[in-house]
């Protein structure tokens, strides 16, 4: 079994852990491009 993985030309959405905005990208953002918090995939469930 593979980690879960996105197809690299498909869109994905990304929440930032400080502020909550969404935005979608085709690969992981370092950063959020409002307030420069860390970003998290929102396909990936948290624990
Ligand atoms: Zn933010």
């Amino acid at each position: 079994m593979r980690d879960v993985e996105q197809d690299h030309d498909e869109e994905t959405p990304y929440e930032c852990f400080a502020c909550g905005k969404v935005i979608t990208a085709e690969s992981h953002p370092e950063n959020c491009q409002d307030c420069g918090g860390e970003m998290r995939n929102r396909l990936t469930p948290l624990e």
